[in-house]
């Protein structure tokens, strides 16, 4: 049973744009697949339609082999990254990671177990207690993949970097994910426009171009030109 399924996926945006045009896919679980293709192909798009921010206009979508095209972004078995981090500034890194568990009235000792288990993985117990402006960017960073996997979703989404995210901290982001790949095996769907990174990052890589999926191969395919 494949992870994530689209099939004949459409996106037409209220002023009759096409932004995605028959877009069939088939995520097996545990794969890491970055989409890329220069801006405006309609990546992004994509991704919001996988995590429910944005409406599908045709076509079937599956998570875990259940159709989700009218289901809400948090009964999706799925955790969007932003790679603006969007933390909760007033809140400590522990309220930041409890926030999404909270929400789903999970209860506080069952929180509490879930907060410091992913405060572990990612090396972020002692930090628990410091608001987000105390952080540098690269535990900022650790903070928001803390908040994605506290709630143990199998699909992680996630966002083009900001173009004004530096190199340095790209890198560190780059290492991050593969680090908790290997580590926690969830299945991942990254978007870029950068192919070099494409090519290091995914197991199998989707080119998109005009709202068109025009290959999705691995990066060995891809780059061994007959
Ligand atoms: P990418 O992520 O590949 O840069 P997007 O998915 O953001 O591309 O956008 C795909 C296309 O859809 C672009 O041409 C963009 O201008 C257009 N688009 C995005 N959002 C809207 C919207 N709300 N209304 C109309 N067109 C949109
Ligand atoms: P300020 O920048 O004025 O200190 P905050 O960033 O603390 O404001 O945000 C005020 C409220 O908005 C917070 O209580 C928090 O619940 C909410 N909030 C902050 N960031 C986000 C976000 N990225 N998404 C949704 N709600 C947010």
């Amino acid at each position: 049973m494949a992870s994530v399924s689209l099939r004949h996926i459409n996106k037409v945006y209220p002023n009759g744009f096409e932004a995605v045009k028959d877009f069939n896919l088939e995520i097996e679980e545990k794969e890491f697949i970055v989409f890329v293709g220069p801006s405006g192909c309609g990546k992004s798009t994509t991704l919001r339609m996988i995590a429910g921010l944005e409406d599908i206009s045709s076509g079937e979508l599956r998570i875990g082999g259940k159709v989700v095209n009218d289901t809400e972004p948090k009964d999706r078995d799925i955790a969007m990254i932003f790679q603006n981090y969007a933390l909760y500034q007033r809140m400590t890194v522990y309220e930041n990671m409890a926030f999404g568990l909270k929400l789903r009235k999970t209860p506080r000792d069952e929180i509490d177990r879930m907060v410091r288990e992913a405060a572990k993985i990612l090396e972020l117990e002692a930090l628990l207690d410091r608001r987000p402006k105390a952080l540098s960017d690269g535990q900022k960073l650790r903070v928001a993949m803390g908040r994605a996997i506290v709630c143990g979703p199998k699909v992680f989404l996630i966002g083009e970097p900001p173009s004004n995210l530096d190199a340095k901290l790209r890198r560190q982001m780059r290492f991050e994910l593969f680090r908790l790949h290997q580590r926690l095996g969830m299945t991942v769907i990254y978007v870029t426009n950068d192919p070099v990174e494409a090519m290091m990052l995914g197991t199998r890589v989707v080119v998109m171009n005009g709202g068109v999926l025009q290959q999705a191969d691995t990066p060995q395919m891809l780059c061994d030109y007959p």
